[in-house]
C-alpha cells in the first residue's frame, strides 16, 4: 500500500532530520508518478501525497487529463516536471506544471519566460545543476551557475526557487553525499553574491535510494518513485 510506504518514508525523513537537527516539516516529498497507473496515482493522493512529479510532458498530459480527480481534494494536487524539458514542449509544460525542476539553459528559461507571459503566469523553476559529470547529459555546470543567474536577471515571468541535482546511482547511498553537499554549498556561495537575484530556498535532491543522505545534507524536496510505488 502506498499509504504505508509513505508513512515509512516520512518516518525515515524525520529520523534523518533529527540526526542533523533539522525540522522535518522543511522537507517535502514529490511522489514520482512516471510510469505509474492512474489507479496508483489516485492511491497516492488518497494517502495524502499532493505533489506529483512526472518526467515527460506527453505522459503527464495524458495522465493529468485522464485523471478522475475528486473535486473535493484539498489541499489541491500540484504537478511538477522533474525530467528534461525540450523548448518545443515549453508551451504545454507552462500550462501543466507548478514547478519545473529541470531548467538547464538560458535558451530554455527564456522560452519559459515568454510562454508564461502569454499565459499570464509567473512560472516557478529550479536550476538543474550537473554536480556529477558522468550522471547525466543535462544540467548547468556548477561553475557556470553564477553567469546563468546574471544572464537571466530581468526575466519577469519566471521565478527561480532554487537548485536541483541528480546524484550518480550507487549501491551505497553514502556515495551520493558529496554531490548533495556540493549543491548545498553552491547555493550558499550563490547567496553570498552581491546580486539582486533572489535564489529561492529549494534544494531538490534525493531519490528512493539516497533521500536520507540528501536530507542530512539539506534537501528540502525529495523525489521518490520506487520506494512509494514498488
Ligand atoms: C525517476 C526519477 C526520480 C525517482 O526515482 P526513484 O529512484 O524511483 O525514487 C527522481 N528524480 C528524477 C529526475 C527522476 O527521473
Amino acid at each position: 500500500m502506498v499509504r504505508d510506504k509513505y508513512a515509512a518514508i516520512r518516518r525515515r525523513i524525520e529520523e534523518a532530520c533529527a540526526r542533523v537537527g533539522r525540522d522535518a516539516s522543511s522537507v517535502g516529498i514529490v511522489a514520482v508518478t512516471k510510469g505509474r497507473s492512474v489507479t496508483l496515482v489516485q492511491e497516492a493522493i488518497e494517502a495524502g501525497l499532493r505533489t506529483l512529479g512526472e518526467n515527460r510532458v506527453q505522459e503527464a498530459r495524458d495522465k493529468i487529463s485522464s485523471f478522475p480527480l475528486p473535486a473535493s481534494v484539498f489541499p489541491p494536487v500540484s504537478w511538477h516536471l522533474i525530467g528534461h524539458l525540450q523548448t518545443n514542449k515549453v508551451r504545454d509544460a507552462v500550462r501543466m506544471f507548478d514547478l519545473i525542476h529541470s531548467v538547464d539553459s538560458v535558451r530554455l528559461i527564456r522560452a519559459i519566460d515568454d510562454e508564461a507571459r502569454h499565459v499570464g503566469k509567473v512560472q516557478d523553476v529550479l536550476i538543474e545543476v550537473k554536480t556529477s559529470p558522468e550522471v547525466s547529459k543535462y544540467g548547468i555546470k556548477p561553475e557556470d551557475t553564477g553567469t546563468f543567474l546574471e544572464e537571466t536577471n530581468g526575466l519577469k515571468n519566471v521565478r527561480i526557487r532554487g537548485l536541483m541535482t541528480i546524484a550518480p546511482y550507487s549501491v551505497d547511498p553514502q556515495a551520493a553525499r558529496p554531490y548533495f553537499r556540493q549543491l548545498r554549498l553552491l547555493r550558499d556561495v550563490l547567496r553570498l553574491r552581491p546580486s539582486t537575484i533572489d535564489l529561492g530556498p529549494v534544494l531538490s535532491m534525493g531519490m528512493s535510494d539516497d533521500f536520507e543522505v540528501a536530507v542530512e545534507e539539506g534537501s528540502t524536496m525529495v523525489r521518490i518513485g520506487r520506494a512509494l510505488f514498488e
